[in-house]
């Protein structure tokens, strides 16, 4: 008899990458999920379900148990920052960069420096560890427009191409961390549930390490 697995997937462009990889570890939700306003999937599988919650709420419910497993940014699980989740596969999706960012040409700065971010715990972190003092603005969206109204003087952000942050002439500075989708387990399911658990995270592996070789055939 096997045991209730639930997985929490982010939405958004995260999703789209996801779904395809679930796929070939042969989960498949039983609808269309972009054409549903549901928040819980069926799959093809009577006992596996799939979440479909905001990036930054998927930490929560692994951590909580709420769910055995999620799909999340490696940005979002740094910013969420819990010790109580493993993290057994590194997805190879959605490939980002955590990076400072400022106005092109821009003037030095006197006294404290202000960054503006969503990501509040990574940035104090990073100029915590430079030893730089700073004063942190949090901000849900939209961060280049920080700077540019003089909000702030650095931002710290998610860089894919560099082209939003060019639109608003401003360039990449300093690398906090390459981003990419990570697996995680939540501690509870990984005892409790081990065996399927780690069936599923092998059929991923070796759907990852499948798109790792046709990237390099490409
Ligand atoms: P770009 O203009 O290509 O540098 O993309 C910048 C914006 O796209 C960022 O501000 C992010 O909001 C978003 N973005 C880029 N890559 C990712 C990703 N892997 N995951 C989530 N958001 C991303």
């Amino acid at each position: 008899m096997k045991q209730p697995i639930t997985i929490a997937l982010s939405k958004g462009r995260i999703l789209k990458e996801t779904l395809p990889l679930l796929a070939q570890a042969d989960i498949c939700p039983t609808e269309d999920i972009s054409k549903s306003r549901k928040l819980i999937f069926d799959t093809n599988h009577e006992h596996i379900k799939l979440l479909v919650i905001r990036a930054t709420d998927v930490p929560t419910y692994v951590e909580y148990g709420a769910a055995d497993m999620g799909v999340a940014g490696k940005d979002v699980l740094m910013e969420y920052g819990s010790k109580a989740m493993y993290e057994p596969l590194d997805l190879n999706i959605a490939r980002c960069r955590l990076m400072t960012a400022g106005m092109v040409n821009s003037k030095p700065v006197n006294g404290r420096l202000k960054v503006a971010s969503k990501f509040v715990n990574v940035t104090k972190q990073y100029y915590a560890q430079k030893g730089i003092q700073v004063d942190i603005i949090k901000l849900y969206g939209a961060m280049e427009l920080a700077p540019i109204m003089g909000l702030a003087d650095r931002i710290v952000d998610i860089v894919d191409t560099g082209n939003t942050l060019r639109a608003n002439g401003m360039e990449p500075l300093e690398m906090i961390a390459p981003v990419s989708t990570r697996l995680v387990v939540g501690k509870a399911a990984m005892k409790m549930k081990h065996q399927q658990i780690q069936e599923i995270i092998d059929q991923l592996e070796q759907a990852v390490e499948a798109g790792k070789l046709a990237e390099a055939r490409a």
